[in-house]
């Protein structure tokens, strides 16, 4: 089939060779012909041009998105001429986190306290209701922990609501949790759903670094719990393609943090760590083609990402069990240039790679 992606990231990159085994043709509507994937496919630069959109779509047989934040205009747009998956009900809901949060407790799925904030005056009452530490997130366009003002005292209500611009937004209440984990799921158009485990990340200013798959620790319980959040979820919204939860986890319990409808930063181990990766399964699932099995091949995975710069990649490469993923970037502060996929038989060997890899990481 020939796919386009609204987008030409690396997840579009990745989505693209995980497509092309399977005979099917990928095309992008990008932002420049430098985008990290505009050399796997016929590339639409966009320009803001009805025209090119249209083009765009009709080249099409099936269109996914690789960001919660792709215009919903585009794709209203286009779902006229050709099928788009993840639907547009997926995007609506997650790109804005009001929706989202409105979702999760009609479903009754654990979130973070929280209250809408139109004004300095909304801030001030919601501090008072939902108490400090808070955290003050824009509505919608955040990502990477862009957008978020931590409140750790009241006098810093005036310069919260400043950097956020005064942008429509949300308080959440401070989740004291124990380490944070997500779930990646995959759901077919004849509504099979497969689940990847949940696994464990750790971020730096923000920026997801490490993810370990699957996340130590988890009983059954734990999974089962996560796992019916995301069926209900993916049923509720009639999602088709990969979805994402964050959740922390607390004492006792798991909190929903975001949902995001597309492959994940902390799905990307699943290339060599799973039977079938997530990019593979997202592209089956919008094909309307049988998904794959979800099993891990090793006992661990560890995902490290390459930030800002490249690091040691001559000494990356020469590593055992680690395998190299570059996205044609230019190095950048706080950018996303590659990742490193770690396989283990144990968690001490696991470990000690880590280690190693640090070394020649920036
Ligand atoms: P987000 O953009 O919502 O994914 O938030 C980025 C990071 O901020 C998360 O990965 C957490 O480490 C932290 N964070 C976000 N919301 C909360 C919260 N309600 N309580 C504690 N930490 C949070």
């Amino acid at each position: 089939m020939k796919i386009g992606v609204l987008g030409a990231g690396q997840l579009g990159r990745m989505l693209a060779l995980s497509a092309y085994p399977l005979g099917h043709q990928m095309s992008f509507l990008a932002l420049s012909e430098e985008d990290p994937s505009s050399l796997l496919g016929k590339t639409f630069i966009h320009n803001n041009d009805p025209e090119v959109v249209k083009k765009f779509a009709s080249h099409s047989d099936v269109i996914t998105y690789e960001s919660e934040n792709t215009d919903i205009n585009i794709v209203n747009e286009i779902n006229n001429m050709t099928s788009v998956y993840p639907n547009e009900r997926s995007l609506f809901i997650s790109q804005h986190r009001i929706r989202e949060k409105e979702l999760l407790n009609k479903l009754g799925i654990p979130c973070a306290p929280y209250e809408i904030v139109n004004s300095l005056v909304d801030l001030e009452v919601a501090v008072k209701n939902i108490g400090v530490p808070s955290i003050l997130k824009t509505t919608i366009d955040g990502y990477d922990g862009k957008g978020q003002f931590l409140i750790t005292s009241e006098s810093q209500i005036n310069q919260a609501w400043k950097v956020l611009s005064g942008k429509p937004s949300v308080l959440e209440g401070y989740i004291n949790f124990k380490r944070e984990l997500s779930l990646i799921a995959v759901r077919g158009i004849d509504s099979d759903i497969k689940f990847y485990p949940l696994v464990e990340n750790s971020h730096h200013e923000g920026i997801l670094r490490l993810t370990i798959a699957p996340a130590r620790n988890v009983s059954d319980s734990i999974q089962n719990k996560a796992e019916d959040y995301m069926k209900s979820i993916l049923t509720e919204i009639e999602h088709v393609g990969v979805l994402t939860i964050e959740l922390f986890e607390t004492d006792n319990d798991l909190v929903v943090n975001e949902i995001a409808p597309r492959v994940h930063n902390s799905g990307h181990w699943t290339i060599e760590g799973a039977k079938t990766s997530q990019f593979e399964n997202h592209i089956r699932a919008i094909t309307k083609s049988p998904l794959g099995q979800t099993n891990c091949i090793n006992k661990y995975s560890a995902m490290i990402n390459i930030i800002g710069t490249h690091g040691a990649i001559e000494k990356i490469l020469k590593t055992k069990n680690t395998h190299l993923h570059l996205y044609n970037k230019k190095e950048r502060k706080d950018r996303k240039l590659g990742h490193v996929t770690i396989t283990a038989d144990s968690i001490k060997d696991l470990d000690s790679s880590i280690e190693t890899l640090k070394d020649f990481l920036p």
